[in-house]
């Protein structure tokens, strides 16, 4: 199944020289009423998991729009935008970092930022958006040890479901990076679902533990956006991967 599952990090004016990873409002809005204009539906991944199985239908036009690293921006900059669009998201949240900030980027020249807190989570909960593990530490899970790739999938799934007072079902591999012993780790965990970022599978949903998600950039135009959305698009990405 070919559908867009979107990958944002960080929504703010504040630009973040050399990095990748920060969409000004002002983009991620004109994305948006794009989506509306559209006819998209955001969706969860849990919905677009138990669609894969043949357990529920989506709409027509389905999109599952994430945030990775869970940072507490989100709430000022894209959470207004998103409930104005009448649109709810999936937030990948690093199970030690809630409340804290951004430690795995520390020495790394990246801005610190504040993470969403144990509350703040449960209350996006609260309105239909979806909050899923991005690990224990941030950890790089490809090459970890057993042990450990226990600690970052299961245990972090344990740590939210305990502060959220709510199952979470999907996960996201920190750094999209990941091997058959991670993605085995998180099929173990009880996942449903978990997010990479290119893992050359032949659609967008042919591997549910890794599925592949459309890199949002802050230097894409509104006609990059609109082709990176495209049936045509998805397919060619699956197409030059293989
Ligand atoms: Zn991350």
């Amino acid at each position: 199944m070919n559908l867009p599952i979107l990958m944002y990090h960080r929504i703010s004016p504040q630009p973040d020289p050399g990095s990748d990873l920060t969409v000004t409002p002002g983009a991620f809005q004109t994305q948006l009423r794009y989506l509306r204009e559209h006819g998209y539906a955001s969706i969860t991944l849990e919905h677009l998991a138990r669609a894969c199985r043949g357990e529920a239908r989506l709409p027509r036009r389905s999109v599952v729009i994430t945030f990775d690293d869970a940072y507490a921006s989100l709430l000022e900059h894209a959470h207004p935008l998103l409930t104005r669009s009448g649109y709810t998201a999936t937030v990948f949240a690093v199970a030690q970092a809630l409340g804290r900030h951004n430690f795995w980027d520390d020495g790394k020249g990246v801005p610190r930022e504040t993470c969403l807190g144990r509350a703040e989570l449960a209350a996006l909960q609260g309105q239909g958006w979806e909050i899923g593990s991005h690990g224990l530490s941030h950890a790089n899970l490809a090459g970890l040890a057993p042990e450990a790739l226990r600690r970052e999938t299961a245990d972090s799934r344990s740590l939210l479901e305990e502060a959220l007072q709510s199952p979470v079902n999907v996960f996201a591999y920190p750094f999209g990076s990941w091997d058959a012993a991670a993605r085995a780790a998180v099929a173990q965990a009880g996942y449903a679902a978990a997010c990479a970022i290119s893992p050359g599978t032949r659609s967008v949903t042919a591997d549910l533990f890794a599925l592949r998600r459309v890199y949002v950039k802050p230097t894409d135009s509104n006609g990059d956006f609109a082709r990176k959305l495209s049936g045509w698009y998805l397919a060619y990405r699956a197409l030059k991967r293989r």
